[in-house]
């Protein structure tokens, strides 16, 4: 891991109102960032999770429908992983090569099944907490603000529950920017 990189991680998508705002910020900064999909969202938007891939991002598994990982049977719960993993690459025609646990909370069989479809599993050390009471624009800035080399910045193109990417893309420029002018570098995972 070099020393001056950062790892940006957009989840809960593809949305058709904040994606393609995510995906035009990025592109013009030319960044390339991870997309952690939810497997239904890449089902009814296969347009957008092609328009994801197509622009050299890397897309990861988010599960099929973004259930808490620790509210459901082990069956369901591998196939929660397997389904989501199935939708992003009959989408995409290849096989996503990561994995992050909704919420972030990790279940031994979950990431098991992950490992099956030969994905790595992926939290993150950074997050914008672009969501809830905290997750307006100025507080996500400054959260961000923070942002050193070898971070792994979790942060939300779609909408799910709670999320604000509404708030997230009107800083997500100045962002990328202050990135560039500190000498960091967005990659995608190693991997
Ligand atoms: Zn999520």
């Amino acid at each position: 891991m070099c020393a001056n990189r950062v790892y940006l991680t957009f989840d809960d998508g593809p949305d058709p109102e904040w994606t393609p705002r995510v995906l035009d910020a990025l592109e013009k900064e030319g960044v390339k960032a991870t997309f952690f999909a939810i497997g239904r969202q890449a089902q009814r938007f296969p347009d957008l999770m092609r328009r994801v891939h197509d622009a050299g991002h890397a897309v990861g598994n988010h599960t099929f429908s973004h259930r808490h990982p620790w509210f459901m049977s082990q069956r369901a719960a591998r196939a929660q992983v397997r389904d989501g993993a199935n939708a992003i690459s009959d989408v995409l025609g290849v096989q996503p090569g990561f994995y992050r646990p909704p919420h972030g909370r990790e279940r031994a069989c979950m990431s098991d099944e992950a490992h099956r479809c030969g994905e790595q599993v992926v939290l993150w050390n950074v997050s914008a907490i672009d969501w809830g009471p905290l997750g307006a624009a100025e507080g996500i800035e400054k959260r961000l603000d923070a942002v050193k080399g070898g971070d792994i910045v979790l942060m939300h193109d779609g909408q799910n529950k709670h999320n604000r990417p509404d708030q997230l893309v009107q800083i997500l420029p100045v962002f990328l920017r202050n990135l560039s002018d500190r000498g960091l570098r967005p990659a995608l995972l190693p991997a």
